[in-house]
């Protein structure tokens, strides 16, 4: 066992190994603390690499005790090298780690949620919940169903058709809630104080935070266990930003890396929501929460962000920087990695591959080096942004002429 227990990021102050999130003494965030002297000792390279590819290959440095049981299938999703892209962006070399194709549902919270349910059953809750901008929902309530557990899960009632239907087919309790996300999350924790269930991005955050550091343990092994120069991470409450962080200090002190990290940390959001990157561009030292978030990008859509402070502050340090899209750029981000990489993000990825090319034109990226951008999660869930955005595919008479005539106008198109 590795876990030491949960340490307060303000203060310091450390607490037992249990659903907690809130420092008692200042109201700082909790977090997992590992024995990394002894981890140190024990995990290798070769270790890791004779393991099952899945994210629980580096476990020692998950907060689960003993044998794994749920979320055995998730992560190990491809790193591609994606020559295409960077050719059309004009830089040496950029890789996709691609979380659009995560198992079971298709985005990266099938990590978070398996650390958070594995947790919950230690911990001995019998259910599960979230609040959630759409991805969290589809997990929460696959994963539920999975390990057998009873499952609330709380959204605004505006989302996508994919993110409502892909959460009611598992037969989860769904509940709609006119408003915001950040609504729905102050609904939660009221829920949450009242009802012993673990909400997985609330009492259980701490846990549920650690499952995103798997996403970038496996991008630096699959760079032959090298951190990259830049990545390029899309954020919503800005967890995910602050574990790449972790998660190349964690590599990097247990010697697992071959070479020195100076990897720059790159945040980005929609325009239409972006109180971590106007943090960044402003140099602000807090966040001013945005109150009606708009943009298709509603995965990311946290008005008031609770990592979004230490988010900013870990860009700033790393030399990185925040950056932001607007939805039809949003569109534009889609459609260049559909087109040239074959790959289908949702909107969340549309924002990172839009993010990337701004940071590279304005020479925050350099074009001779190496960048890796985090894409989330499945343009099969977020339809409703392409509609009227994609030209029109011609209907036709089966025939030949027909064809030929509409060949003929293709050509002359090019
Ligand atoms: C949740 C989510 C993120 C980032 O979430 P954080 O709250 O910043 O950890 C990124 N992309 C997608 C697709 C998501 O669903
Ligand atoms: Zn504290």
């Amino acid at each position: 066992m590795f876990v030491k227990g949960l340490k307060c990021r303000e203060c310091g102050k450390e607490y037992p190994d249990s659903p907690l999130y809130v420092c008692d003494y200042c109201f700082g965030p909790l977090e997992v603390d590992y024995d990394y002297d002894k981890i140190k000792k024990e995990l290798t390279r070769e270790k890791i690499k004779s393991r099952d590819a899945n994210m629980w290959r580096y476990q020692e440095l998950l907060p689960i005790k003993g044998e794994i049981k749920i979320g055995k299938n998730v992560g190990f999703t491809p790193l591609v090298k994606a020559d295409n892209l960077a050719k059309a962006l004009g830089v040496k070399e950029i890789y996709v780690k691609n979380d659009a194709v995560n198992f079971p549902t298709l985005s990266f919270k099938d990590r978070v949620v398996s650390v958070a349910i594995a947790k919950a059953r230690e911990f001995g809750f019998k259910t599960v919940a979230c609040a959630s901008t759409g991805n969290l929902a589809n997990s929460v309530a696959a994963l539920a169903a999975s390990s057998g557990y009873e499952s609330f899960v709380f959204i605004p009632s505006n989302l996508e058709t994919g993110k409502v239907l892909g959460t009611l087919i598992y037969d989860t309790n769904l509940v709609k809630i006119n408003g915001s996300y950040d609504k729905v999350n102050r609904l939660c924790t009221e829920i949450a104080g009242k009802h012993s269930w673990a909400f997985v991005n609330i009492n259980l955050r701490p846990y549920y935070a650690e499952g995103s550091k798997s996403l970038t343990f496996e991008m630096l092994e699959q760079l032959g266990f090298k951190a990259p120069d830049n990545v390029v991470v899309p954020m919503a409450g800005g967890s995910l930003i602050t574990k790449v962080g972790k998660a190349i200090d964690e590599f990097e002190y247990c010697g697992l890396l071959n070479e020195e990290p100076h990897t720059k940390i790159f945040g980005a959001q929609a325009t239409g929501c972006n109180p971590i990157t106007a943090t960044v561009k402003e140099k602000r030292e807090f966040i001013k929460p945005v109150r009606t978030p708009d943009t298709i990008a509603k995965s990311l859509a946290i008005g008031n962000p609770a990592d979004g402070y230490y988010a900013s502050d870990l860009m700033s340090k790393t030399g990185g920087y925040g950056e932001d899209a607007t939805d039809e750029e949003i569109v534009e981000g889609m459609k260049l990695l559909a087109a040239t990489e074959g790959i289908f993000t949702e909107t969340a990825g549309g924002v990172t591959v839009a993010v990337a090319k701004k940071l590279i034109e304005k020479g925050y990226i350099n074009k001779n080096e190496t960048t890796v951008l985090a894409i989330t999660g499945n343009g099969l869930k977020t339809l409703e942004a392409l509609n009227g955005k994609l030209k029109e595919a011609p209907v036709i008479e089966a025939n030949l002429e027909e064809f030929e005539g509409v060949l003929a106008k293709i050509k002359r198109k090019k």
